[in-house]
């Protein structure tokens, strides 16, 4: 912990004997300190962020209950780290303790929470004078325990969760060389990246569509333990300028608890089929703008569009629907072909691998195959077809179903809800990502 995160979590402490109405100032000033630590002090873009004043008043916030029970002092405590290929059994013996316990616990209300259990999770025994354990605690995460408490007829479980502190984060960037690249020098978390060209995906090719200069801002939940960075939440608010093309999404939860990205007009950024059919990521790690995509060049009446990408990397179907070929040619390789709906077929050729059946039902997004070279190929690519009717349309261009708009009973709490996180992503955003947000689409390319 750093001095002034010690400081702010000191103050926290302090602020919380304040009567109310002093907590509120004293919380906000509390909560700047906490965002000064939180972030690296030589990134000019982040350092604005902390001019800002904060929206959450986090000491506001009602401690929540201990996961730790205050440790008894007549038990021995020992800590046992889960590690790939544990189970309760080879933890309890690591510990020394008894193979009945194990069974006595399993056999308990809530032994099955103890079945599945992940590396990086804690199994911490509370052992008496006597060698018997008298306390299990399952630590899943710092948001997530069991207490597990023996008594005379066998343990009893308690379940404990706490609700972490949540800052508003920001970050944004240039593209230079690809999306991942300037996310990681944005500093953004992989899992903030892969969910920023999620949200886009539909919309954005991010293999062939993204250009020098495109940009991106995003807000995002970033959530804290008594002052302990936890790491990224979801993004909040996000915005993508693409060849002078500004789309932004907002995430909203709906009144059954489902949460989805929409536009601020109200329409789902889910759209009925990808823009890309492949793990872009497998391309953009070593994907580089300034190389171009030459395979198929030479071929005539080249119906489709080509993605070069490693082989082995994941092909998904674009769309929900109904695999109703695949096998080898070789022109093809081997190939799978879907259709969705009465309308849509695409066909995916080349492949390393085939993973579907003919006749089986897939999703969007599930994986169909692996890039391969098979067929006429020149090197590892995924040849990707988009049909309309039987008739070839290039995928990159054709205009593809919109998609629903939020329910009318919806709207409402829609616009209440959402229009605050896109007027707070505009007020982060530097004046460059807002011009560049704003240019209009006459400076593409
Ligand atoms: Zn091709």
């Amino acid at each position: 912990m750093g001095k002034l995160q010690k400081l702010s979590v000191f103050l926290l402490s302090v602020f919380r004997e304040f009567p109310r109405r002093h907590l509120i100032v004293a919380s906000a000033l509390a909560g700047c300190l906490l965002a000064l630590t939180a972030y690296p002090q030589n990134d000019v873009k982040i350092k604005r962020q902390i001019a800002e004043p904060l929206e959450i008043v986090i000491a506001e916030r009602v401690p929540a209950a201990i996961v730790e029970q205050p440790q008894s002092f007549e038990l021995n405590w020992k800590e046992q780290k889960v590690t790939s290929g544990d189970n309760l059994s080879t933890l309890f013996q690591r510990a020394k303790l008894s193979p009945i316990d194990v069974y006595k616990i399993s056999a308990s209300k809530a032994g099955k929470s103890l079945r599945n259990l992940y590396p990086g999770e804690t199994l911490k025994f509370g052992v008496d004078s006597g060698g018997q354990l008298a306390e299990l605690h399952y630590v899943k995460s710092p948001l997530e325990s069991y207490i597990f408490t023996n008594n005379n007829d066998g343990f009893s479980a308690e379940k404990k969760v706490r609700e972490p502190d949540v800052l508003i984060g920001y970050r944004e960037g240039v593209i230079n060389d690809s999306l991942y690249m300037a996310g990681k020098q944005a500093k953004l978390p992989d899992k903030l990246i892969m969910e920023l060209a999620n949200i886009f995906g539909w919309d954005i090719d991010f293999v062939f569509d993204i250009r020098r200069g495109d940009s991106f801002s995003l807000t995002f939940e970033d959530r804290y333990l008594e002052g302990q960075k936890l790491g990224a939440g979801n993004i909040i608010a996000a915005s993508f300028t693409n060849r002078g093309k500004t789309y932004k999404a907002v995430r909203y939860t709906d009144s059954n608890g489902r949460s989805n990205y929409f536009t601020p007009e109200g329409r789902s950024m889910r759209k009925a089929f990808l823009r890309t059919p492949l793990d872009i990521f497998r391309i953009s790690s070593g994907f580089n703008l300034r190389r171009k995509h030459p395979i198929h060049k030479k071929i005539k009446a080249h119906r489709g569009v080509d993605y070069a990408a490693p082989r082995g990397t994941p092909v998904y179907s674009a769309g929900d629907g109904k695999v109703i070929a695949t096998g080898y040619s070789k022109a093809n390789g081997n190939y799978v072909f879907v259709q969705h709906g009465q309308t849509y077929t695409t066909k995916y050729l080349h492949l390393t691998r085939k993973k579907v059946r003919k006749g089986q039902s897939v999703r969007q997004r599930q994986l169909i195959g692996t890039v391969g070279s098979t067929g006429y190929a020149t090197g590892p690519h995924l040849h990707y077809e988009f049909l309309v009717n039987g008739v070839h349309r290039n995928p990159r261009t054709v205009k593809l179903p919109q998609s629903r708009p939020i329910p009318k009973a919806e709207k409402t709490a829609f616009f209440s809800a959402t229009k605050p996180r896109l007027a707070q992503l505009a007020k982060y955003q530097t004046p460059t990502q807002l011009a560049s947000a704003q240019a209009d689409s006459s400076s593409a390319n």
